[in-house]
């Protein structure tokens, strides 16, 4: 789950994280008053999506006046953001950040992911801030240092300061650098989260370390410890398919292609996706049905497939295991005929009460075309699919 840049910093906040004072805002109105409150000569209006960017695409501004914190809020709140990370389509700006301005000596970068391959979260740190990191990977990888943190130990003293130093802190910052370092690590630590990310870090005229950008992401598997997070979920800032799938339990991601899949199992759902391309088209989804699918489940399921006015076909591809073959023949049948089933539909099952699942659909009087295995289904997809 993601959250804003204003709630994560609320967050490194309560871990002795530095951060610009500032004000979450919903109107323009908020927004002057936000500013008033904060007093001083410069603010900063800064779009609240959960997407990166924002500064590229126009939606972090600095304002030298009252008059300019009312224009730009009302620029920003309500544009449509286009970022590299939101596709062309962009991501309505509903809320913002009026922040005091920062006197900017130097922008720095540090994020925390968990690293794979150790197992551990890994500290990357970098000189270059307040560009794309992915950029600095690719062209200069020498210039991202990277810490391995003992869980046990934690990031120590020395760790933190050895890599404030390597990314040019000079000595009298060292110490405020470890602290928002260790800070961070805390919070990441604490909040179970998948990332952490401060772009940029800054280095102020007057020798002070400021996170000036804020971005958490957490493992949504762990927000059941964590009441206080989940509350900051903003629905808004989500696919409507993917949230809507979540409530019926159903682990749906929205692609680009135009064949939706629903297969149970999430090996299998990759696997079928893979197929797919394989034959030359491009999955509209990926949709895990679950080991315990009931017939509701399925019908939604389809429900919010066919709503993609992408899809022009459907692949149901089926192991049936802890899920039997008729439970999901008998979910298929009635999701169809509800929602009165307008593009092909290609179902392959096997395992447990196959041929019943197979005798449920042959009986429904729907034009099914059923495959023997996941070659046969991903084909019968492509070709049917093909001229539509
Ligand atoms: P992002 O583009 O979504 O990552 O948004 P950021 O919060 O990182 O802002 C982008 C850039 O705007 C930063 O790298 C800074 O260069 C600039 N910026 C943000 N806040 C301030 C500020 O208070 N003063 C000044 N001068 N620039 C700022
Ligand atoms: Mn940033």
């Amino acid at each position: 789950m993601k959250i804003h840049e204003h709630q994560a910093k609320e967050v490194l906040r309560k871990y002795g994280v530095t951060t610009p004072r500032g004000k979450a805002c919903f109107t323009v109105e908020e927004a002057v008053a936000a500013a008033e409150e904060l007093g001083g000569p410069v603010w900063v209006v800064k779009a609240q999506i959960h997407a990166g960017g924002r500064g590229k695409g126009g939606g972090v501004k600095l304002a030298k006046s009252m008059d300019q914190v009312r224009e730009l809020a009302g620029n920003i709140l309500g544009m449509q953001l286009v970022t590299h990370q939101t596709g062309p389509e962009g991501q309505k700006v509903r809320r913002l950040l009026v922040e005091e301005g920062a006197d900017i000596k130097k922008e720095l970068y540090v994020g925390m992911v968990v690293d794979r391959s150790t197992q551990v979260v890994c500290l990357m740190a970098s000189s270059e801030g307040g560009m794309d990191i992915e950029e600095v990977a690719a062209h200069t990888p020498e210039k991202i240092h990277k810490v391995f943190v003992d869980p046990v130990a934690g990031l120590t003293d020395a760790e933190a300061d050895d890599v404030a130093r390597k990314i040019g802190v000079p000595e009298a910052s060292v110490a405020k650098a470890r602290a928002q370092l260790q800070g961070l690590y805390k919070a990441f630590w604490d909040t179970d989260a998948s990332l952490a990310e401060i772009n940029p870090l800054i280095l102020t005229g007057s020798g002070d370390v400021v996170a000036l950008d804020a971005k958490m992401n957490f493992d949504s598997n762990a927000l059941y410890r964590h009441p206080d997070i989940m509350e900051m979920r903003d629905l808004d800032e989500e696919d409507p398919a993917e949230v809507e799938a979540s409530q019926f339990d159903l682990s749906y991601i929205s692609l680009d292609g135009n064949i939706g899949c629903l297969v149970n199992g999430a090996g299998l759902a990759m696997a079928t996706m893979d197929t797919i391309k394989l034959f030359g088209a491009e999955p509209a989804n990926f949709l895990d049905v679950g080991g315990g699918a009931t017939t509701e489940k399925v019908t939604e399921a389809f429900k919010i497939m066919l709503r993609n006015p992408k899809v022009k076909g459907i692949l149901v591809n089926i192991f049936g295991g802890i899920m039997r073959c008729d439970t999901i023949a008998t979910g298929v049948v009635a999701a169809a005929k509800e929602v009165n089933l307008h593009v092909p539909l290609v179902v392959r099952m096997k395992g447990t009460n196959e041929d019943l699942g197979k005798q449920i659909l042959r009986d429904s009087g729907l034009p099914i075309i059923t495959a023997n295995n996941m070659a046969e289904a991903a084909q019968n997809s492509v070709s049917a699919i093909a001229g539509n």
